[in-house]
């Protein structure tokens, strides 16, 4: 998607502070952080959001949570951590490409706002 944010980072045309990268997956920290770990894991294929996923992409996401898994142990989150995945406006999603937060190293609180 040429005009897609998260392709460009995937694609190395805008600079992210990569943390992990294969061929399908790529991790990096979010620029905002809302918490002191704060990593954003994408394929790096586009798709728009968790609503567009189906059972076909099962392996990619198996692939991804083992890496979110990975980066909270390389982050020392021993204690806790989150994973959110926002979409659509009232969920909250504010770019329109897959990723899954990691959020972890303060307390989190239930419910979100
Ligand atoms: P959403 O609100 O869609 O769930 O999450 C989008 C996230 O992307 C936000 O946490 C925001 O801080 C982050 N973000 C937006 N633009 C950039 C950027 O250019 N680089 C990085 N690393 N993160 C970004
Ligand atoms: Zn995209």
């Amino acid at each position: 998607m040429a005009d897609c944010l998260f392709c460009k980072i995937a694609n190395h045309e805008i600079d992210s502070l990569v943390l992990y990268e294969d061929d399908e997956v790529l991790a990096f920290r979010d620029i905002d952080p809302k918490a002191p770990t704060h990593i954003l894991v994408i394929p790096k294929k586009h798709v728009d959001s968790a609503a567009l996923l189906s059972e076909a992409d099962g392996p990619l996401l198996g692939r991804i949570f083992s890496v979110i898994a990975k980066l909270a142990e390389d982050e020392k989150l021993e204690k806790g951590w989150r994973v959110v995945a926002n979409v659509g406006e009232e969920g909250g999603q504010t770019v329109g490409h897959l990723h899954f937060h990691l959020l972890g190293g303060r307390q989190m609180y239930w419910p979100p706002g």
